[in-house]
């Protein structure tokens, strides 16, 4: 039987390239979403993917999602914890909201997805969790203190979590996207996008298909001997 992915913010971005790469791997594949119900309509219609809406923020909905997901199509044997969102402002402006909503979906998110799957996993003794993290919480970002913290945290987790898992056939990987070109990415004035595609030695954006392909490599067998890393994608703009 097919195993099957589940992709937290899998409607739109690299979350859809994940979810049409894992698919075309031969998964059974599920997504989440948070609000957008035009583009998970749309992204269903395209994909034949279905959608499940939840907030990652919210423990008590994963729990209940995750739920509905495993009823629906077997235990979830790869996590993706993908869904993420930006509140930029420099530190001076930032305020206790914008710095809470971002840690709560950013890193507490992937806490809240990952505790529910984790028993089930160790009893069946197979299991992958792939963790979207950021170029940006490796090396910091101006005015994203809240962002670069929470994907900074997401890389100890992956560190920790990778331990526990080591010996019960669990892998837990991170990956560092660069700079991707997604509504995330688009959504940053012209002027300034230009100003770091100079930045980024290979000369353009990535793709989120050249991010799908890495979560399909961590998430088959052969990445078996891979775990607790830093899979790091961002045409050389930063070198860890
Ligand atoms: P998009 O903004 O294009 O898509 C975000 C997706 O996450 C949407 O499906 C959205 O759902 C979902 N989402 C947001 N908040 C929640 C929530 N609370 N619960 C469930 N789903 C949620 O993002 P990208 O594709 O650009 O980014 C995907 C991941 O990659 C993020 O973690 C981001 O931080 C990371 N990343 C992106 C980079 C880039 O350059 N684009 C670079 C480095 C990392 P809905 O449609 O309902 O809003």
């Amino acid at each position: 039987m097919a195993r099957t992915a589940l992709v937290t913010g899998g409607t739109r971005g690299i979350g859809k390239a994940i979810c049409l790469a894992l698919k075309q791997a031969g998964y059974t594949v599920a997504a989440n979403y948070a609000g957008n119900d035009a583009a998970a309509e749309a992204f269903s219609k395209e994909t034949g993917i279905p959608a499940y809406k939840w907030s990652v923020a919210d423990y008590e909905a994963c729990v209940a999602g995750i739920g509905r997901v495993e009823l629906a199509h077997g235990p979830v044997d790869i996590l993706v914890n993908n869904a993420g969102i930006t509140r930029d402002a420099p530190f001076h402006k930032m305020t206790p909201q914008q710095w809470r909503e971002v840690i709560e979906t950013n890193l507490s998110g992937v806490f809240n997805m990952t505790h529910p799957v984790w028993n089930g996993m160790r009893e069946r003794g197979f299991g992958r969790i792939i963790t979207i993290s950021s170029i940006n919480g490796q090396k910091g970002q101006f005015a994203q203190a809240n962002y670069s913290a929470a994907k900074a945290g997401d890389i100890g987790f992956t560190k920790a979590l990778a331990q526990e898992g080591a010996r019960k056939g669990i892998t837990v990987n991170a990956i560092c996207p660069g700079y991707i070109a997604t509504d995330m990415v688009m959504a940053v004035p012209e002027k300034v996008r230009e100003q770091i595609i100079e930045t980024i030695p290979v000369g353009r954006l990535g793709e989120p298909e050249e991010i799908a392909r890495c979560v399909a490599f961590l998430a088959s067998d052969e990445a078996g001997f891979i775990t607790g890393a830093t899979l790091t994608a961002n045409g050389g703009q930063y070198l860890v």
